[in-house]
């Protein structure tokens, strides 16, 4: 995209190197963004729907490179988990989120969901960034991992394993992008997740016809059934917000009650209610 050449060009003429060098955004850029500082967390409320309370918050990586522009998650996760930078991204974002803690226990944040990429689930040391995560924050709110469901069904044993050891820190497991994965109702049954979030496609497609507004009922049954909490994603008008409470989601998520925001805005937005 034309914003992030922008700002890549700008890095690069910064570091001295020519900036028309290579296509678009390089695994060097990258690394040398992480390094210098550049990944931080942006935050999503998660709402109870009715009445459109914050109950936690989404983390969302992004990428601010040192002319300030900001890059999106889908802009660069997909690169740094081709190069082998995933783990870097993550240990970056849990530093800076840990350090945003104060700012946060100033929200009344029950919990934060952070995602958790499959290509660093494998590593024991991916579980020792989460145990310092659910430290840094106790006292303040829990921490949900947002795995989805086609990593989550990739690798199920290493699941079962990695799951047990995230319950027993007292962290929960939300299956992300529910619905367009290729998994079987069994395995997913058989996954040991608390939360399941329904892709946003399935919210911006519950109008276009009859049946799409009962595949996603059926959807969020099937959530109720297990007795997960369902979270719809991508929640952007009334109508859809209405229908979702009717239908039962627990949980909402999308830019009709909060687009992703610095931790300092998610505080002064969503602040603790002192005595309503
Ligand atoms: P996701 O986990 O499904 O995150 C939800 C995405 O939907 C976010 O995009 C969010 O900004 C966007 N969104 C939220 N509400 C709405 C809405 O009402 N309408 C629409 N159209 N979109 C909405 P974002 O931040 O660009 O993230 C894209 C993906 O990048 C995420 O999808 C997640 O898979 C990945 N990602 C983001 N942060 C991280 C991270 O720290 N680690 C890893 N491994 N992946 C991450
Ligand atoms: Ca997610
Ligand atoms: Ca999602
Ligand atoms: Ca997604």
């Amino acid at each position: 995209p034309a914003i992030l050449e922008k700002g890549v060009t700008a890095a690069r003429q910064r570091r001295g190197q020519d900036p028309q060098a290579g296509a678009a955004f390089t695994r060097e850029d990258l690394e040398w963004q992480i390094r210098s500082g550049g990944i931080v967390a942006h935050f999503q409320p998660i709402v109870s729907p009715a009445d459109g309370r914050m109950k936690g918050a989404e983390v969302l990586a992004r990428l601010r490179l040192p002319s300030g522009q900001i890059i999106g998650a889908a802009e660069f996760i997909p690169l740094a988990e081709s190069s082998g930078l995933i783990y870097e991204v993550t240990e970056n974002l849990f530093e800076r989120l840990i350090e945003s803690r104060e700012t946060l226990a100033a929200s009344d944040l029950t919990f934060i969901a952070v995602n958790l990429s499959p290509l660093i689930l494998q590593q024991e040391r991916a579980l020792v960034l989460v145990r310092r995560l659910v430290d840094g924050f106790a006292g303040i709110c829990s921490v949900k991992i947002e795995m989805t469901e086609s990593a989550a069904t990739a690798y199920p044993d290493v699941l079962r394993t990695v799951a047990a050891q995230i319950h027993l820190m007292g962290a929960s497991l939300a299956i992300d992008d529910f619905g367009i994965g290729y998994s079987s109702m069994r395995a997913l049954a058989e996954l040991p997740f608390d939360t399941l979030k329904i892709d946003l496609s399935f919210v911006s497609e519950m109008f276009d016809s009859p049946k799409s507004l009962r595949l996603l009922r059926a959807m969020i049954s099937f959530g109720q059934t297990l007795e997960l909490q369902v979270v719809a994603e991508g929640v952007e008008t009334e109508e859809q917000r209405g229908l979702l409470i009717e239908a039962g989601v627990d949980l909402a998520q999308g830019y009709l009650f909060g687009k992703p925001m610095t931790a300092e805005a998610l505080a002064s937005t969503f602040s603790v209610p002192n005595g309503d």
